[in-house]
């Protein structure tokens, strides 16, 4: 299937595709399509939904012929931390900055939730993240969540794979942290990981 993700981030399409291999996934700009979103849900999967949704409406709006019959997916992501209960969740991408603020780096955002939960002992540092991902395809629509369990280590861990939280993130699962895991390790533990192979099973038994 050829699939358009409504995301521009490119950590997100590597891990999708390898995740999908026998799909091939492509993003809107690669089809000069733009499209906006507020992510104004309460849920990962009420921001997944506003993404795709506002995907759909772009392809439509744009009239291309070549891209009526692709699936449209869409992932939401993020961190919930025990120990600071509503400061990320739904609002991960956004920690650290205020309503209206230019959002922090990923280094940054770590090094704060780093300085945020110092002093906290290891068994109270832990954390999940979850992961929706929502496949529009034709008049179907296949919702799929993903958790992966760990919790947030004391300093950021060498290792340079993933993205986002991931090197300061130690996954129950896997052992280590995300970061230290080779390419592709990280696909066997992920929340996304855990998705995708319930994504794959509903499209399977359609
Ligand atoms: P969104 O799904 O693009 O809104 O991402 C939410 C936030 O969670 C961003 O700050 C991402 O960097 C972070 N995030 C999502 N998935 C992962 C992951 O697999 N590893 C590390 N951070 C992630």
């Amino acid at each position: 299937m050829d699939i358009l993700l409504a995301s521009g981030n490119e950590h997100k399409k590597e891990e999708l595709q390898r995740l999908l291999a026998g799909h091939t996934l492509h993003l809107p700009k690669e089809f000069s399509i733009s499209f906006d979103c507020d992510e104004t849900g309460l849920t990962f999967e009420e921001n997944a939904l506003q993404k795709a949704e506002a995907l759909k409406k772009a392809v439509d709006e744009s009239g291309k012929e070549e891209l009526k019959d692709m699936g449209i997916l869409a992932d939401d992501s993020g961190l919930f931390v025990d120990a600071l209960p509503g400061e990320l969740g739904i609002h991960t991408a956004r920690y650290g900055s205020k309503e209206g603020e230019p959002i922090l780096s990923a280094d940054e955002k770590n090094t704060l939730l780093l300085k945020n939960l110092k002093g906290v002992p290891q068994e109270k540092r832990t954390a999940h993240f979850v992961c929706t991902l929502i496949l529009l395809k034709g008049k179907k629509k296949y919702v799929a969540t993903g958790i992966a369990e760990g919790r947030i280590l004391e300093e950021k861990a060498k290792g340079n794979g993933g993205f986002g939280y991931d090197p300061v993130f130690f996954c129950n699962d896997a052992g280590c942290s995300m970061a230290t895991l080779p390419e592709g390790g990280k696909d066997l533990y992920s929340h996304r990981g855990k998705a995708v192979k319930l994504l794959l099973k509903q499209i399977e038994n359609n």
